[in-house]
């Protein structure tokens, strides 16, 4: 365990000339460079704001008049109090007799108020919005504003009409009445492509103010098949949604059908059993003819095979269906649910070839859902993909663990994906004092590189150099190349409201429970290093954790916000400190995780 203390004093010592380079303060004249904010003028609801810039780091800088500390590295930080409609920063910065300065502005956006007065019907729409694929019991809700007191209603065209709506007896927020409200539940026998939906209310004793509603509504007859069409198709749990997207169940490869039964906000609702909806974008989807009947399939046989490092289970399907799988620990099992499948399996399979496999069993645990629970022999799922071979044939490939010939350099001839994280226009985190997340990534990421390739691995870089590469591009890579393990190196940043200097540390994140070994001996390994603990992350949606083929993980080394920690990360020492960590925590994992030969090989002989 290092001395965090010890370490990190002498990097603020030596480390003002890593950053100087990466900066604009080779000369000796004064500047100010504004990070935070990134435009003149921002519009921001929330009442703190954090600002950061960078001088010369002998300068003296205030915020709003009040002096802030200057770090080594010329950055400059303050937290701002945004209470009015506007708030003015100014930043100024003096060196010898020299001063600059800037004024900023932050804005609160207020909201349009559209009185009754002026316009008889206003702020009208329907709940869920947009086009939307209603069936039998859901709840389509309209509403909009008008002259408090009068009687309103709205109508469904070719469906219903004057369904009576209800003038809220409170305000929403802004002290204003007249609010109606009318819901209408969809029955059995409700149909229509693309309805419009009307609201009117009484006008005088002439007649009524009417108003279409933005939007359309659909009650069809569903199921309606549809059929995957995009390479890397994923299935949302629900129409949840943040900043990575909404939580996943998993993917699912081109071809597979899906029973249709609702759709909104561009995503189509999926029945996959008696009990469980799921969501697709619609742009990976592509609706079959409406007569075709809903996917299902009975199951045949399953067959347990192997080769030199992986198993594989097949299981017959007469219709390429949907799928999700999830891990267990302890013991150490795949399971994989597929919808719309009901048990036929009469005959089980095992050849010897499948030694990684311990077992495999079913069970109907509903009439449409069939499972699969696949015991392993080993402790640790090195990865498993599923996809449909040849016909409809459902194939599960499971990776075994490497095997370890020299316990010494345990890492010898394997393949080992790094990433590093953003690059070319997309900067990533910006630092107080200007640093680019994209170029501390790389600068470790090549670091890492060449200290494995030391030990005898192969690296495969999803970017080596300052280029934006796609998501799909960096994952189709580490695929193709058949890497044992991806590493993805980013470094952490907080929002606009948060207090800098409180929130610092190493954060590891993965995405699936069977990589957790794993994450667990990165962050040790971080924690060795002796940064805070901003905590290991599972369930973690980002788009290069998803896979199920490779354990991942993704090591948010430190906080460029926190003016120390950018600082640390500039700092060369402190880098190769970071790349030799991972190749610990890699060789610690592959020794604990791997298959020994020298030791396995005994019981046999
Ligand atoms: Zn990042």
């Amino acid at each position: 365990m290092k001395k965090f203390g010890v370490l990190f004093l002498s990097l603020l010592f030596i480390n003002s000339g890593a950053i100087a380079q990466q900066n604009s303060f080779t000369t000796d004249s004064l500047y100010l460079n504004i990070v935070i904010p990134e435009e003149d003028t921002v519009m921001y609801s929330f009442s703190r704001y954090r600002v950061a810039a960078n001088t010369h780091p002998e300068a003296k800088a205030f915020v709003n008049g009040n002096e802030v500390k200057v770090y080594s590295s010329g950055a400059f930080i303050d937290m701002i109090q945004h209470e009015e409609d506007t708030t003015l920063i100014e930043f100024r910065v003096e060196r010898s007799g020299e001063s600059l300065s800037k004024t900023m502005y932050l804005i609160r956006p207020v909201e349009e108020r559209v009185e009754y007065t002026k316009k008889a019907i206003s702020d009208y729409k329907m709940e869920p919005e947009g086009d939307l694929w209603l069936e039998n019991g859901e709840t389509l809700t309209v509403q909009f504003r008008g002259k408090p007191g009068q009687q309103a209603y709205f109508s469904v065209n070719g469906v219903t009409g004057n369904i009576k709506m209800k003038e809220l007896d409170e305000d929403l927020s802004d002290g204003l009445k007249g609010i109606y409200r009318g819901t209408y539940i969809v029955k059995p026998n409700d149909f229509g492509k693309d309805l419009k939906i009307v609201v009117k209310i009484k006008k005088g004793l002439f007649g009524y103010h009417k108003k279409v509603v933005p939007g359309k509504v659909s009650f069809l007859k569903t199921p309606i098949v549809g059929e995957v069409v995009a390479d890397k198709a994923y299935l949302n749990v629900g129409l949840g949604t943040d900043r990575l997207g909404g939580a996943r169940h998993g993917y699912l490869e081109e071809g597979v059908k899906l029973n249709i039964v609702g759709k909104q906000n561009n995503a189509y609702k999926v029945r996959l059993s008696e009990s469980l909806d799921a969501w697709i974008p619609t742009r990976f989807v592509e609706l079959l003819d409406e007569n075709i009947p809903v996917a299902s399939s009975l199951t045949g046989t399953i067959r347990i095979s192997g080769n030199e490092d992986s198993d594989l289970i097949r299981l017959t399907l007469s219709e390429k269906l949907p799928y999700i799988s999830y891990q267990e620990l302890d013991p150490n099992k795949i399971i994989v649910d597929i919808f719309g499948a009901t048990s036929n399996t009469n005959w089980r399979i095992k050849y010897l070839t499948s030694h990684g496999i311990k077992n495999v069993d079913w069970r109907q645990v509903e009439n449409d859902r069939f499972r699969l629970i696949i015991e392993l022999e080993h402790s640790q799922n090195w990865g498993y993909g599923l996809s449909y071979g040849l016909g409809s044939n459902l194939e599960i490939k499971i990776r075994r663990p490497p095997v370890i010939k020299d316990v010494t350099r345990p890492l010898s001839g394997r393949v080992i994906a790094v990433d590093a994280g953003h690059g070319g226009s997309n900067l990533g985190a910006l630092g107080a004092a200007g640093t680019m997340e994209k170029v501390i990534n790389l600068q470790i990421s090549e670091l890492f590189k060449s200290m494995l390739e030391e030990q005898g691995a192969t690296v495969v870089m999803t970017r080596d150099d300052d280029q934006y590469v796609y998501m799909a591009e960096r994952w189709d890579k580490v695929m193709d190349t058949e890497a044992d393990v991806l590493i993805s190196i980013h470094a952490n940043s907080i929002g606009y409201g948060s207090d800098p200097l409180r929130i610092k540390g190493a954060g590891i994140l993965y995405k699936h429970i069977a990589f957790k070994s794993i994450s667990e001996i990165m962050y040790a390994r971080f924690m060795s290093l002796g940064l805070d603990d901003y905590g290991l992350i599972g369930n973690f949606n980002f788009t290069l954790n998803q896979p199920t083929e490779f354990p991942s993980v993704l090591v948010e080394t430190a906080f460029l916000s926190n003016p120390d920690e950018e600082i640390l990360l500039n700092n060369k020492d402190f880098q190769v400190s970071v790349a030799e960590e991972m190749v610990k925590g890699l060789e610690q994992f592959y020794l604990e995780y791997g298959y020994l030969e020298t030791i396995s090989d005994q019981p046999d002989k």
